[in-house]
């Protein structure tokens, strides 16, 4: 049934009626004043964090329109902040088109890494988000490696069709356009920009020889991170930029990691195990015994135990304790957007401390 009601985030219209279609809205919605389709409904809240600027009507079309073109979608994300950049939901609004992954910064993470064995992995992990890519690649932007082959992919699998790359801020999304745009034009072709449809942003377009063209959208923020609650003075030392080198520890049982004063890490019980920690090779982490831990970063957070900077503590967030039992051997916890511990050995009882509105997460090891 069509009705008059159109959608406050995105601007369609809205129907009661097809689950799965666009601009479907659970029919008691309808009683309110202002009507929000489902769609909108899940984006803001798989970004909850995030202020209003994010779910703007501009953003939401983009991502309406995604499913209403027929064209290769590209996604990138940051290898070293999977989760935190992934974008879940993003299937959701791109219909039938085909999804690229793309995981750049490949060469922050250690060398050992076997790419082949990091590409399941990220097919696993997507598969688990909902999202089953129709293939995923890993590439470094900054240091151009294997940007030639992403091209080449691309062409792939687009068949003729334009191509839209979207990512959230911070992945390298600007970095990998910039190498495209070398690679595609050569130097002194006319980029042009256009209209999305139904929206007020200019687009960058690459035009293809075809007549097709690859086209950026603008970055998704998200808020879920660390970026959002340290000082840009000290986030090029918080994230990762180059190289990890993993740093190994033997924990027993009750003793505590500090992660600067950004986060910690309580090792409960399980006996004695091993723990990697990846992080900025910038960050120190400060071993103590569990019963002192409070009592340290009560005296030390600013100083020993920084990032914080000292006169940053007032606006910086109290960390959030989150606990786990963890049954199998393997497992990462991850601080999104500052890196992660692998617990190598399974069954451990652990606590992971986090500044509010930063997510903690379980999942299989990276590496
Ligand atoms: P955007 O917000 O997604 O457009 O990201 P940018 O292209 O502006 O990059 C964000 C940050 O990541 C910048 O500091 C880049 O220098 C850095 N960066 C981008 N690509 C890579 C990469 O492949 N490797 C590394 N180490 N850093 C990268």
């Amino acid at each position: 049934s069509e009705m008059n009601v159109t959608c406050i985030g995105c601007g369609v219209m809205i129907q009661t009626v097809d689950k799965e279609g666009i601009g479907y809205a659970p029919p008691s919605s309808l009683e309110k004043e202002q009507v929000i389709c489902q769609r909108c409904f899940r984006l803001k809240h798989y970004n909850e964090v995030q202020d209003v600027a994010l779910t703007d009507d501009d953003f939401l079309k983009i991502l309406n329109g995604l499913g209403q073109v027929d064209a290769l979608i590209v996604k990138v994300v940051d290898i070293v902040d999977f989760n935190g950049s992934f974008l879940n939901g993003l299937h959701r609004f791109v219909g039938k088109n085909p999804v690229l992954l793309i995981g750049n910064k490949s060469d922050i993470l250690p060398k050992s890494v076997k790419p082949n064995k990091l590409i399941n992995w990220m097919k696993y992990e997507a598969k688990q988000l909902g999202l089953k890519p129709v293939d995923v690649l890993l590439c470094s932007a900054e240091k151009g490696h294997h940007i030639t082959e992403a091209l080449a992919t691309i062409e792939k699998y687009r068949k003729g069709r334009d191509v839209y790359i979207v990512g959230c801020t911070n992945v390298g999304k600007s970095t990998f356009i910039n190498r495209i745009i070398k690679e595609v034009t050569g130097e002194g072709d006319v980029i042009t920009t256009s209209q999305f449809p139904g929206t007020t942003l200019d687009m960058i377009e690459i035009p293809l020889d075809d007549g097709q063209a690859i086209i950026d959208t603008p970055g998704i923020i998200n808020r879920d991170q660390m970026a959002h609650v340290v000082n840009k003075k000290d986030l090029k030392h918080v994230m990762p930029r180059k190289e990890m080198k993993p740093k190994i520890f033997q924990l027993n049982e009750e003793q505590s990691l500090f992660i600067g004063g950004l986060a910690r890490f309580d090792y409960i019980s399980g006996g004695r195990k091993s723990f990697t920690c990846y992080f900025s090779n910038e960050l120190e982490l400060h071993r103590t015994k569990l019963e002192k831990a409070d009592d340290l970063y009560d005296r030390h957070r600013g100083e020993m135990l920084s990032p914080p900077r000292l006169e940053d503590l007032e606006s910086f967030p109290e960390l959030v304790r989150h606990e786990f039992s963890i049954k199998d051997e393997k497992m990462d916890v991850v601080f999104s957007g500052l890196g992660w511990i692998t617990i190598n050995e399974p069954g451990a009882k652990i606590a992971a401390y986090a500044p509010k509105g930063v997510s903690v997460l379980i999942r299989k090891s990276l590496i």
